[in-house]
């Protein structure tokens, strides 16, 4: 009799079923688009669930997971240092926390001000001098808000050039693309959209910049329709989030 570790688990059992749900939907956005060679890369945000979450979604075969505080995701990398995973900073970071995060960020999807990027680049050069790291991948948080009161963080789009060419020149980070949070209560499609024509232009200047993290939870499909390379899906794979914030 052959047994699967979810009978005795049914946490495990439960994060294969929703994950396997999520590919589902991700298959079909991608051939829909016509995008069945490239789909975009699944980041798994596990932010507020615990470290034991993170190793079952490694079991499962995951290999990028996305957190949103330093505190929480130094914690868990510590925990899962011994699994094979990218982690990838997805929330608002403040310039203090930057030497913290390059200890164990693959990416940082959230560089949104001029001072963040500065503070990243010294403390990759501090960083690269120690422990001999790749590059740190940076996305421009873009705001897709055209309503400054509904504002969910980002840099203007008039400001990504300029931040654009300090990432660029900076030894040790990457500039890896764009991201976005689609703004409340608006149509996502027509946000992503504008972060696809952002995108163009950038990927015009630079043309390994040519990342476009987009796609959450509620709006994956209308991401990957315009051009999404990373998703960051958080409850529909793990489920709700305890209301903390
Ligand atoms: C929490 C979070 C996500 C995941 O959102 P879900 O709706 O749970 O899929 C994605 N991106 C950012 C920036 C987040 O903070």
């Amino acid at each position: 009799m052959t047994e699967h570790a979810g009978d005795t688990d049914p946490r495990l059992a439960q994060l294969r079923e929703n994950l396997a749900a999520v590919r589902q939907r991700i298959a079909a956005a991608a051939a829909a688009a016509g995008r069945q060679d490239h789909p975009p890369r699944l980041i798994v945000v596990t932010k507020f669930h615990p470290a034991q979450d993170v190793r079952r979604l490694a079991s499962l075969g995951i290999s990028d997971v996305g957190e949103n505080r330093d505190q929480e995701a130094s914690d868990k990398a510590a925990q899962l240092h011994d699994a094979q995973l990218r982690w990838h900073f997805i929330g608002q970071l403040q310039s203090n926390k930057a030497k913290s995060v390059v200890k164990y960020a693959h990416s940082v999807h959230s560089v949104d001000r001029p001072q963040l990027a500065t503070a990243l680049a010294r403390a990759m050069a501090a960083e690269q001098e120690r422990a001999g790291r790749a590059p740190l991948e940076c996305f421009i948080q873009v705001s897709l808000d055209e309503d400054a009161d509904r504002h969910r963080g980002g840099a203007l789009p008039a400001e990504v050039p300029a931040l654009a060419e300090q990432l660029a020149g900076a030894e040790g980070l990457r500039l890896a693309g764009v991201m976005a949070v689609a703004p409340l209560k608006a149509d996502p499609a027509a946000a992503f959209e504008r972060l696809a024509a952002i995108s163009a232009g950038l990927a015009a200047q630079y043309p390994d910049a040519t990342g476009i993290s987009a796609g959450m939870s509620q709006d994956l499909e209308a991401a990957i329709r315009c051009g999404a390379t990373h998703l960051r899906i958080g409850s529909d794979i793990l489920g709700p989030r305890p209301a903390l914030r």
